[in-house]
């Protein structure tokens, strides 16, 4: 059981620190350009808060507010479902 605990606090620590290195992340994403999910070009831009623009196909779509994690399929669903 006592290593049971120990690994678990281990865990919890490190799970901390990369929650922190992510916000440091986003900051710098959100201002730099995200590959379109539609044509796969470094042309989507934040337009607002949770709304991207790509200037390539000029396709509007929603994802997350400040970066586009595209390589989750849940955030390309809105429009087409292809894949
Ligand atoms: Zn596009």
């Amino acid at each position: 059981m006592a290593e049971i605990y120990k690994s678990t606090k281990k865990f919890g620590t490190r799970y901390g620190r990369t929650l922190k290195g992510r916000f440091g992340k986003i900051e710098a994403e959100q201002r730099k350009k995200h590959i379109c999910p539609y044509c796969r070009k470094e042309s989507v831009k934040r337009v607002a808060v949770g709304i991207w623009n790509c200037k390539k196909c000029d396709k509007k779509f929603t994802g997350r507010a400040y970066t586009l994690a595209i390589k989750k399929k849940a955030v390309v669903k809105s429009e087409e479902e292809q894949e």
